[in-house]
């Protein structure tokens, strides 16, 4: 179980990372919300383009420009078509994402870096993960938290995905954290078993207590974490 605190809104006591700690609360948001099924895709294409075209937008509006998407390729979103639609008819299909023009574009070079493993998934999960990595992040417009959205629920790389959720639940539960992309994930990393199962519920289970407790203005009185959440909030 976790731990009760007494703190509230003490910066100056910020818990240092603490594997027993990060476990309960995986354990805890767990007992709460049960299995989250994550990434909502029916392929690994599909998921690693909604993860471009969810990059500043909110989920509603990929959902949008998903659907436009299938209808104009009656179906399935296949890589090949993809690549042989002209760009100015991919971003119009895509528009209710936000900056379509740009993701046209990342689309574009996110499925050539796929073509390389010809469209299977299971060629590109032979590679190992810090390559993987590595060659995600050198394609024009995936940056960190794309990349490991990509490795983790299309590819089954555990690395801890970090998005502001995240970093405003553990900030406000206490504990003290780098700034920086990398150092978090790599913290994180060092202190939770690095099982692709738990990575991939461990980062829908933030997002959704994100959304449901741990809002802008969170509901602290009902919230699952309440007994180990030093409440460190501005
Ligand atoms: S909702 Fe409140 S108690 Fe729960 S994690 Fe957020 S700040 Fe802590």
């Amino acid at each position: 179980m976790l731990k009760t605190t007494t703190h509230n809104t003490m910066h100056n006591n910020l818990k240092a990372a603490d594997p027993t700690t990060f476990n309960d609360i995986f354990t805890q948001l767990q007992q709460h919300y049960g299995h989250l099924p994550w990434w909502p895709a029916d392929t690994e294409y599909e998921m690693m383009v909604g993860a471009i075209l969810t990059q500043n937008t909110n989920w509603k509006n990929v959902e949008k420009a998903l659907a436009n998407l299938a209808g104009h390729l009656t179906g399935k979103i296949a890589p090949q078509q993809i690549l042989a639609m002209p760009l100015d008819t991919l971003a119009q299909l895509i528009r209710s994402s936000g900056y379509y023009n740009q993701k046209a574009i990342k689309l574009k070079a996110l499925t050539l870096w796929y073509q390389k493993y010809d469209f299977d998934i299971s060629q590109a999960r032979c590679i190992e993960g810090a390559t993987l990595r590595i060659e995600l992040l050198a394609v024009n417009g995936i940056g960190p938290e794309t990349a490991d959205s990509i490795l983790v629920y299309a590819l089954d790389k555990p690395f801890f995905i970090i998005d502001n959720y995240t970093r405003r639940i553990l900030h406000r539960i206490g504990f003290e954290l780098p700034t920086g992309y990398d150092k978090l994930r790599l913290l994180l990393e060092q202190n939770i078993p690095r099982n692709i199962t738990t990575y991939q519920q461990y980062h829908a289970l933030l997002v959704e207590h994100a959304k449901r407790y741990c809002t802008k203005i969170p509901q602290c009185q009902h919230c699952p974490l309440y007994c180990c959440c030093q409440k460190n909030i501005e």
